[in-house]
């Protein structure tokens, strides 16, 4: 590993504390309300050393030094992603413009992982954001050709319509908007695989809940950390996936 992985895990890491908070604090109201620097069960202020990524969480055992209620193990995984994404994306896309893309793209997914595992939301606020800096982006580094960007919105958007209609609400309005954004920034290819894989991670992890009983039928789970791991596949792993199954078949 070169410095500047190592460099970007541990800016992952910052970045990722960070995101925890965004998407903890944008749905509930408007202000970061630096829910991180107070303990949400106690109110203790937390000291510099509860506030060092990941480590923090593992010194402390997962708990809280005042009243010892347990923290959330999402908070650690995340900034633990995001260190490991912001490191490997330059592995997966190279040293080019594409990584401010990726990067991007990193950003929002892990904000999004956030807010819809704890409050099952996607927030307009956050899909909007993203969506001007992504079309400042795919301004500056198009698409080949650039209008794939309107034909993988529009595909992104009617897919999930579909399922939603289909399965009469199954799928809730921020994902359909999260997948017109991604079809957006990522193109038509790569919009289709994302649902491919998405709905193939979501296939197997709800027959494995329900297997070993975790998940009760009627259980409700959000389809966006899917979504998230699903793109993630298909942007970084897209093309050496297809290669291979298209070698498998001959
Ligand atoms: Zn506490």
């Amino acid at each position: 590993m070169m410095a500047i992985h190592i460099y970007l895990f541990v800016l992952g890491l910052i970045l990722g504390s960070f995101f925890n908070v965004v998407g903890l604090s944008v749905p509930v109201n408007n202000t970061f309300a630096n829910r991180r620097s107070a303990c949400p069960s106690c109110g203790r202020k937390l000291t510099f050393s509860e506030l060092i990524p990941v480590i923090s969480y593992m010194v402390q055992d997962g708990k809280c030094r005042g009243c010892k209620a347990r923290i959330s193990p999402l908070y650690p995984l995340v900034e633990m992603l995001t260190g490991v994404l912001f490191a490997s994306a330059p592995i997966f896309l190279g040293w080019s413009d594409e990584l401010w893309i990726g990067w991007t793209v990193i950003s929002l997914f892990m904000i999004i992982l956030v807010s819809d595992v704890a409050y099952m939301l996607i927030p307009d606020k956050i899909l909007l954001f993203f969506m001007v800096i992504f079309m400042i982006l795919r301004v500056s580094y198009p698409l080949s050709p650039w209008w794939d960007s309107i034909v993988g919105a529009s595909v992104g958007f009617s897919l999930l319509l579909l399922i939603a209609v289909v399965s009469k609400g199954g799928m809730g309005g921020g994902d359909i908007k999260l997948f017109a954004v991604i079809g957006f920034v990522l193109g038509t290819k790569i919009v289709l695989l994302s649902f491919l894989f998405a709905s193939f991670y979501g296939a197997f992890f709800g027959i494995i809940g329900m297997l070993t009983g975790i998940l009760k039928k009627k259980t409700l789970i959000p389809f966006g950390p899917y979504i998230v791991f699903g793109t993630l596949t298909a942007y970084f792993c897209g093309d050496s996936l297809l290669r291979w199954y298209v070698s498998f078949l001959r």
